[in-house]
């Protein structure tokens, strides 16, 4: 399936400085900013800079150096955090199924709380 991305999503114009955003961190191809609707103590979105719809559309087209780059964003954003200590959880919703409701990948961090399992029974 070819991914069609939309760039009239929120999070495209964060990326073009249309909306304002809380930033933890900036790199050449990633960024991450506290989630307006925090569901925990700690819940930070990590998002690439490039047009990518959700994970896999990611992990499939892009270059190397961004993969790179937002594999340690995350990981520097963790660190910054400290989520090592209580623990926390990663997610990527994708699509209908996953209940995506921005259409540019972002990799939540939750952290700060007892999370429960990690899926509730539909
Ligand atoms: P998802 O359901 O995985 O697509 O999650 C989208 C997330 O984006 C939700 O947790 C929203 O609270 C968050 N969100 C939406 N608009 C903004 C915004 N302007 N700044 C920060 N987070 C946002």
């Amino acid at each position: 399936m070819a991914y069609d991305y939309d760039d009239q999503n929120i999070f495209a114009k964060i990326l073009r400085g249309e909306i304002p955003n809380d930033t933890v961190l900036e790199t050449d191809y990633s960024l991450a900013f506290r989630d307006i609707h925090p569901q925990a103590p700690l819940h930070v979105l990590v998002i690439p800079k490039g047009p990518y719809v959700c994970y896999d559309h990611f992990a499939q087209e892009a270059s190397d150096a961004e993969i790179l780059d937002y594999t340690r964003a995350i990981g520097k954003v963790c660190a910054l955090e400290g989520v090592e200590e209580g623990g926390f959880r990663l997610i990527s919703n994708a699509g209908e199924a996953g209940v995506q409701e921005v259409p540019h990948l972002h990799v939540h961090i939750l952290a700060g709380r007892p999370l429960g399992r990690m899926l509730a029974k539909a």
